[in-house]
């Protein structure tokens, strides 16, 4: 397995790639690589010859007041996770490989991007389909692998490669759990083992909600209120967000009648953490 930092080298292995003939999956990272990363890997690999997995801190969907300088970065383990799990290749461009200096194009989507997320992050969205746009061009994968951790993401994501004809299938993969339930993310390394113990309060309070559709409840505002009651319980936790939404729209509902994602996005102390659960009545 090999490290690549240059485009143009990438460009040349990937060249050779199809020249044999061979299809290609690409797995789009921010590193510090965990098992959730790593179940994307393995049904990249599952699926295709070769795969590519890009390790990039992408600071354009980073804010102002965010954490890039901080983010957790570590190559070294992230290589090493890489090869265990069978990608053929790992992608790590500096930021001026990615983006020139006086690169002023970008890739900017309507509706999908406003809510959720995109409220707190209001740049966020562009910076994601900016990149993963710059990755589909250079890479021209056959297969593209997202984690529905990131629910809103991969809408965005696959709304963005049908209006772009982006000749690429999208695969979601599903989100892996702590034994205890947190959602794995980089960012729980931010976490004290207090806030650890706090952040449990995203899953608990989505398997409530979950239960209550289960069991037949079909008022989205019911379900909200008591997903966001029990997140009060938990003093280190502050909620940015808890939405149902159609879950092609993202739009809010007010009765749970068709498919719909139930996400949140919650700041324990300073991290803030996001979850979600899909659910087709
Ligand atoms: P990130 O490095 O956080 O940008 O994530 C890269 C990809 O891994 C995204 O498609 C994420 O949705 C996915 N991912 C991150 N955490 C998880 C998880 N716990 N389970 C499944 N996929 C994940």
């Amino acid at each position: 397995m090999q490290i690549v930092q240059s485009i143009e080298e990438l460009r040349a292995i990937l060249r050779e790639w199809r020249k044999a003939g061979l299809s290609v999956g690409l797995v789009p990272t921010m590193g510090y690589l965990h098992e959730g990363h790593k179940s994307l890997i393995v049904r990249a690999v599952s699926e295709n010859d070769r795969v590519v997995v890009s390790d990039f801190v992408n600071p354009t969907q980073f804010g102002v007041n965010e954490d890039l300088a901080s983010y957790p970065r570590d190559l070294r383990r992230d290589a090493a996770l890489c090869e265990e799990a069978g990608a053929s290749l790992v992608f790590h461009p500096e930021a001026e490989e990615m983006y020139v200096k006086d690169n002023c194009t970008f890739v900017d989507m309507d509706s999908l991007t406003k809510g959720l997320c995109g409220k707190t992050r209001p740049t966020h969205f562009r910076g994601v389909c900016t990149v993963v746009t710059k990755l589909f061009h250079i890479v021209s994968p056959d297969r593209a692998y997202f984690g529905e951790k990131d629910a809103q993401q991969l809408a965005v994501i696959r709304r963005m490669t049908r209006d772009l004809n982006f000749d690429i299938t999208i695969v979601g993969c599903p989100i892996v759990r702590e034994q205890d339930g947190l959602a794995l993310s980089s960012r729980n390394t931010y976490l004290s083992s207090e806030e650890r113990k706090a952040a449990l309060i995203l899953h608990k309070s989505l398997l409530l909600g979950e239960e209550m559709m289960k069991a037949g409840e079909r008022d989205a505002a019911t379900v909200k209120e008591a997903i966001v009651r029990n997140m009060k319980t938990e003093p280190l936790a502050r909620i940015d967000y808890v939405e149902i939404v159609d879950a092609g729209t993202l739009e809010n509902v007010t009765r749970i009648e068709s498919p719909v994602l139930t996400a949140t996005a919650v700041y324990i102390g300073s991290t803030r953490l996001i979850d979600n659960f899909s659910f087709c009545p």
